[in-house]
């Protein structure tokens, strides 16, 4: 922890007091130094992109108001800008000039306060309260749900049954929208006990610890959430025809393993299958993720926040503990 002093003026015209960050797979690989990028000419970078907030200070007439719940978004487009970013699409962005708080190029929000400029905020209802800090990690879901209905409707599309690997705060975000949508969700994890079987339990939903191709699920979408070589491996191989895989794990380095491409690539084509990677989110999926957090059990979603750390005692926030979810700092 160090003093850093104000937020300079030009970060944006909005002063933001920090209420929370959360912590995610990312936050852990920058701080073990093998992720992540420092602003320009800085010697350091501010972590925390999962974030809430509340408006100090906002310039008269702006979309938000001192007083007001908000969380900014984490990508700014490049300066190109490319013509993903240039229609407001930076999640899609074509040349990797993207730049992202507490990730890559700027600082991130584990401060006590920031600034940023109206169009970088999303205004949070105030029932949300302190769950606020779910929605950037709810807007990837959004992200990757949108996706999956858009390339599900490259045909005849009824999905019924949807298959999620991962119960961390991802897979468990996966599993609500999918049970938001009406499908029959399973989800896959090796934990047996504990916050993570009972979350799916209490969404209506159905929690697996045998392995994908073992369950019998057909799933017509799968989510993976584990960024983990075998599951993905086994994603990939036990998909039902027509069936839309979406990776949203950043796989750590791995050591390889032999994968049967023929295999793959035949079953792909004969059954139609897409699979596809989905990263970070625009303004559309955080005003998706807004509205699928309000339609959520207020105690479903604090179930997911499996501890609360304030910012004096951070490093027990990067000490992992079984039965970890979301880990939050508070400011
Ligand atoms: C963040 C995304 C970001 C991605 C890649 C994730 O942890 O939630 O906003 O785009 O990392 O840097």
């Amino acid at each position: 922890m160090s003093e850093i002093g104000e937020p300079p003026v030009a970060e944006g015209a909005v002063l933001v007091d920090a209420l929370a960050v959360g912590l995610c797979g990312t936050d852990f690989e920058i701080a073990l130094g093998e992720y992540g990028t420092a602003p320009p000419g800085a010697d350091h970078l501010v972590l925390g992109h999962e974030n809430l907030g509340r408006v100090v200070s906002a310039p008269s007439g702006a979309s938000v108001a001192p007083g007001d719940l908000v969380v900014a978004m984490v990508r700014r487009a490049d300066p190109v800008p490319c013509p993903a970013c240039a229609v407001g699409e930076w999640d899609m962005c074509r040349n990797g000039l993207y730049s992202e708080h507490g990730i890559k190029g700027l600082h991130g929000f584990a401060r006590e306060r920031w600034r940023a400029d109206p169009d970088a905020l999303v205004r949070i209802d105030p029932a949300l309260t302190d769950l606020g800090v779910l929605l950037e990690p709810a807007s990837i879901l959004a992200k990757a749900w949108e996706q999956v209905e858009r390339i599900g409707r490259r045909t005849f599309w009824a999905p019924t049954v949807a298959a999620v690997t991962g119960a961390g705060s991802i897979g468990l975000l996966a599993a609500l929208m999918g049970v938001q949508r009406g499908l029959a969700v399973h989800v896959f994890d090796r934990v047996t006990t504990g916050r993570k079987p009972d979350l799916v339990a209490r969404l209506g939903a159905t929690y697996h610890t045998n392995r994908l191709s073992e369950s019998g699920v057909q799933a017509d979408i799968l989510v993976e959430c584990t960024g983990a070589t075998a599951v993905i491996v086994e994603a990939l191989s036990h998909s039902p025809t027509d069936s839309i895989v979406c990776l949203t794990g950043v796989s750590p380095p791995a050591d390889p393993v032999p994968v049967d491409v023929a295999g793959l690539s035949r079953d792909a084509v004969l059954r139609n299958h897409v699979v596809f990677g989905t990263v970070n989110a625009n303004r559309r999926h955080y005003e998706q993720a807004v509205r699928s957090l309000a339609a959520a059990e207020p105690d479903w979603l604090r179930g997911l926040i499996s501890r609360r750390v304030p910012l004096e005692k951070y490093p027990e926030a990067f000490t992992r503990q079984a039965d970890d979810v979301k880990v939050v700092i508070d400011l």
